[in-house]
């Protein structure tokens, strides 16, 4: 069981009035909330050691270097990577996916076969879409059903021996579905294919273990689960990475440089060009620290009963539609009410002090499938609360009753 009392009150801002109500936050899907223990650790960075990294044989810069490597390890350790060179820093999960399809375009031929799915955030649309233009490799899509789940018969009939690279996200973040990765993973090496999972969703309520899946290419942010925005890593297998050519030249990534010729740095430090978001780092392990003290069973299990709570007393409101009703889901309810634009709702949602997200989701191919210009989307964090839940209907109920 969770002590939501304590926890909410490790949250500054969950204290805020947003327009004169208690701020409501249902906004987890597009970022998560800070506690103060990772604040604390920001403050402590840039009050006590903040230096550049790995270059410095002084105090603070050895400092930085070693909290640094630490959260690297954490990072590693929570994900059960083999190794930590395996784990690459970012700028999040839109660096990671890009370094990954750009690393690509220098093994890919014309005629081969990715795959991506129906589910996808842009940034795990786009990049791939640019890596084809580039390469003349043909991209594939596996399609979704009603529920939003993926039809995995047509995925079977998608793989064949051209298909190199097969890319899914853990979690749709405008849906909430769990997609099957292991299956998902599985097959396509079956086929010889290699698979990047967009885990920026699905970090927030699960801990992933890369090695019991065998997956080649993890990503994720840190700004979803209770960190920092502007950081976030790549795992990739050791083979995968060394196989792959560095993403952007300069400093940090480099063995030794002459004008004629430059050779690069082993892994990790190989995609590491420049100086890096090194508090954002630090901060990410305090974050998954954070997290795994909480525990991630006990969230899983209180986000689902904030799921079934909230879905069932959405559904009692007339002329709600849920989209998005896998069997396997996560906290994360995308509705509209019928003949009401949702942008509208959630500017009266906002006057209460609810914070919802309207729109695409960046996931318009979802948007389209269901015919609609985009949905409210409540998504729900360990810190929320079920009368958190009961404010939101009475607020959608409020906006119905303005806007029909
Ligand atoms: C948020 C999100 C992204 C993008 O993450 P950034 O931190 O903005 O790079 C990608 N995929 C999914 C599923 C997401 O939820």
């Amino acid at each position: 069981m969770l002590d939501l009392k304590k926890i909410r009150a490790d949250f500054p801002i969950l204290k805020r009035q947003v327009n004169g109500k208690p701020l409501v936050y249902f906004d987890n899907a597009a970022t998560s909330q800070t506690p103060q223990q990772v604040i604390d650790v920001i403050v402590d960075y840039y009050s006590n050691y903040n230096a550049n990294i790995h270059r410095g044989v002084h105090t603070l810069s050895q400092e930085a270097t070693d909290k640094y490597e630490a959260a690297r390890h954490t990072i590693q350790k929570h994900f059960n990577a083999a190794h930590a060179h395996e784990i690459i820093y970012t700028s999040g999960t839109t660096h990671s996916i890009n370094l990954v399809a750009s690393g690509f375009s220098s093994l890919l031929q014309k005629g081969d076969e990715i795959i991506v799915s129906a589910l996808e955030h842009h940034s795990n649309i786009v990049p791939w879409q640019m890596l084809c233009e580039k390469t003349g490799a043909i991209l594939k899509v596996i399609p979704m059903n009603q529920d939003g789940e993926l039809v995995m018969t047509e995925y079977d009939k998608l793989l064949n021996e051209n298909t190199k690279l097969v890319f899914v996200n853990h979690i749709s973040n405008a849906l909430g579905t769990i997609n099957p990765i292991e299956e998902i993973i599985e097959k396509a090496h079956q086929v010889g294919a290699a698979v990047l999972i967009d885990g920026a969703q699905a970090c927030p309520h699960v801990k992933p273990d890369v090695q019991a899946l065998d997956v080649d290419f993890y990503v994720a942010s840190a700004h979803k689960m209770c960190g920092p925005t502007g950081v976030g890593m790549l795992y990739g297998k050791e083979t995968w990475l060394n196989k792959l050519p560095p993403y952007q030249g300069g400093g940090e990534m480099i063995a030794e440089v002459s004008f004629t010729k430059t050779t690069y740095a082993g892994l990790p430090h190989k995609f590491e060009a420049g100086t890096p978001n090194i508090c954002g780092g630090i901060a990410f392990g305090a974050a998954i620290d954070y997290m795994n003290a909480i525990g991630f069973d006990a969230i899983a299990k209180y986000e689902h009963e904030l799921l079934e709570y909230a879905t069932k007393a959405l559904l009692e409101i007339e002329g709600l539609k849920i989209y998005g009703t896998a069997k396997n889901k996560t906290s994360v309810v995308s509705f509209n009410l019928e003949g009401i634009h949702p942008y509208d709702v959630g500017t009266i949602l906002d006057k209460l002090g609810i914070a919802v997200r309207t729109g695409h989701h960046c996931a318009q191919p979802i948007m389209e499938y269901f015919k609609i210009p985009g949905t409210v989307r409540a998504s729900f964090a360990f810190y929320n609360t079920k009368e958190e839940i009961d404010t939101l209907v009475s607020g959608v109920k409020k906006a119905k009753m303005m806007l029909s």
